[in-house]
């Protein structure tokens, strides 16, 4: 699963869980954005990798991966696959996680085709959205429909900047280091709800 996870939240953290159990997958790496070449200004990598870790601590089947974020230059899916792959063999069955939002926006990513020939691509409901796979190739795509979390990390950011709580839209080791690096306060890296 693939983000910028600045900060993860739990709809990520909620979505891979659904996904790692119907599709009985051994594991679910999240793995962190290096340059998002389709965002703005975001947090230090470092950062965004340690809350992944912190978030995921607990889950005996998730892992983080730093494989985008020590990848020089924009990151993109399709080099990310690639090193999945390199990384687990040619054997393993690869998935891809990722919301309607992102899902709707596919065909648009670098080499969209021979990305979706490197992984079967899971795309998960997420409120506010439409989840649909009208516009994709058949059979490369599968809806998963995951318990409703309203939760995006721009809104945590929004929230941190303007002095509200994100406890409970976070893991509490999340809220932690939030509060320790003093992440999001100046409004800065917050954006649009
Ligand atoms: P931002 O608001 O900064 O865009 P985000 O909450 O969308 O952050 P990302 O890191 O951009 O989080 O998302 C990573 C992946 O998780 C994307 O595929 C996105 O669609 C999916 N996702 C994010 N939030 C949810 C949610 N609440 N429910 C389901 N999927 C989600
Ligand atoms: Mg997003």
């Amino acid at each position: 699963m693939g983000g910028t996870f600045d900060p993860i939240h739990h709809g990520h953290l909620v979505a891979a869980s659904e996904v790692q159990a119907r599709f009985d997958l051994d594991e679910v790496m999240f793995v962190p954005t290096g340059q998002p070449y389709e965002k703005g200004r975001v947090s230090p990598a470092e950062d965004r990798y340690l809350m992944t870790v912190v978030a995921t601590a607990s889950n005996p089947r998730f892992h983080v991966s730093r494989a985008d974020i020590d990848r020089d230059g924009p990151t993109y899916t399709v080099d990310t696959l690639r090193d999945m792959r390199a990384v687990y063999g040619q054997s393993a069955e690869l998935y891809f996680i990722t919301g309607a939002d992102a899902l709707a926006r596919i065909m648009s990513w670098k080499d969209a085709l021979t990305m979706l020939g490197l992984a079967h691509f899971i795309g998960v409901t997420r409120p506010g959205f439409e989840l649909s796979n009208d516009h994709l190739p058949a059979d490369s795509v599968t809806l998963v429909e995951v318990p409703a979390m309203a939760i995006s990390s721009s809104a945590c950011r929004n929230r941190v900047a303007a002095g509200l709580p994100v406890w409970y839209l976070v893991p509490d080791g999340v809220v932690q280091y939030i509060n320790k690096r003093g992440l999001y306060r100046d409004s800065g890296i917050a954006g649009p709800v």
